[in-house]
């Protein structure tokens, strides 16, 4: 590691902020040691704020069926060959019973833009989640929608928004991107959320097509100011039927590495360890913790259904029983010296509006 390096580390530690030319210089210039100095400082700061507790969240696909086509994505639109299905408001409910029974307190209902989901019937099953488990948080992470839905959504209990910008940069955006969806809608989007009372979500895959430090760089920047709630980062993994089925995947270390940076930018962050870090390595999720990350999101999607939430080749969990993931991932995180908490698991300070 150069003299230069160490040097950015300790001022973003301290600071919590480079400039984006700084934050590009870092990720070039990264190295084993580098990674190294920046998940211990991760972990420190991951542990004063959240002790050895990992956040846990119940994933319930809701939908595979979208109205977008973004050119990474396997249930795209054009993706003839996606399975498609959507769940009923009852299937929905009965997939949080369970989870609740299993210890979670948080619900993230995400799916494709699907526009049978309308207002009126997801405010329904928000509020119908809202009555039946008063404890517990509601995230969604259903796209992009108008400020009134969001804050209809909102009125009805929900209490997260989870929508990564993808990018920050608008000419990176429009290559990953149909024309039809512009970056400017996204950062609406995201303005709005934060400005209704949400807590907020952004976040990137890592490695994905035309994707340089300059980007990386700007999405770092991007964090820093809009300061989310919550930042959800993974690797991009290619899927077969997309445009992209050629691109190398995203790699596990740079995703790690980032992971650091966010903590380091935003030590109260929820940070989760994707489902795609434990698709690219056995051990990714937990590595992901041991960088900095402090949140996991088991799938609680009926079995049925799971291979077909299939946003890239070979996603894990698509078999198992929720118990069993709630298990496995419980004795994942012991055996990196962290447990699961049985709690909402909200953002430090955070109170619904
Ligand atoms: N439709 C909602 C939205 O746009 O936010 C939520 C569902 S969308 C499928 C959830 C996230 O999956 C996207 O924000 C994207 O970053 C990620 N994703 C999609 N395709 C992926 C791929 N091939 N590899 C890794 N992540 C992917």
């Amino acid at each position: 590691m150069t003299e230069r390096i160490k040097e950015l580390i300790v001022r973003l530690e301290k600071e919590h902020s480079l400039s984006e030319t700084e934050y590009a210089e870092l990720i070039t210039g990264r190295d084993e040691e580098s990674a190294a100095l920046l998940a211990r400082k991760a972990a420190e700061k991951q542990k004063v704020v959240f002790g050895d507790a990992v956040y846990t969240r119940g994933l319930i696909e809701i939908s595979s069926i979208c109205k977008n086509n973004c050119l990474y994505c396997g249930i795209r639109r054009d993706n003839p060959k996606a399975e498609r299905y959507r769940l009923t408001p009852e299937e929905i409910l009965s997939c949080a019973d369970e989870g609740y029974e299993l210890g979670f307190r948080t619900f993230v209902l995400q799916g494709g833009e699907d526009p049978a989901f309308t207002d009126a019937v997801l405010c329904g099953i928000v509020r119908a989640l809202k009555q039946r488990h008063p404890d517990c948080a509601v995230t969604l992470s259903l796209g992009e929608r108008s400020s009134e839905s969001y804050q209809a959504l909102y009125d009805a209990g929900a209490d997260r928004y989870l929508l990564r910008h993808e990018t920050a940069d608008a000419g990176h955006y429009a290559k990953l991107h149909p024309k039809e969806m512009s970056f400017e809608n996204r950062m609406r989007c995201l303005r709005d959320l934060k400005e209704i009372g949400y807590q907020v979500g952004c976040g990137f895959m890592v490695g994905s097509p035309f994707q340089t430090p300059e980007t990386l760089a700007k999405d770092l920047k991007f964090i820093e100011t809009f300061r989310p709630a919550m930042c959800g980062i993974g690797p991009f993994i290619p899927h077969r039927n997309t445009p992209f089925r050629n691109e190398p995947t995203g790699t596990l270390e740079l995703t790690l590495f980032l992971l650091s940076v966010i903590r380091l930018i935003l030590p109260e962050v929820l940070l989760p360890a994707t489902t795609a870090l434990g698709t690219i390595h056995p051990r990714g999720r937990e590595m992901g913790i041991q960088a900095g990350a402090n949140v996991v999101m088991p799938n609680l999607s009926p079995v049925g259904v799971r291979k077909k939430y299939e946003l890239y080749d070979n996603k894990i969990c698509t078999g198992e029983e929720s118990a069993q993931c709630r298990g496995c991932l419980e004795a994942r995180m012991r055996s990196v010296g962290y447990h699961l908490a049985v709690d909402r698991g909200d953002a430090p300070g955070w109170t619904k509006k």
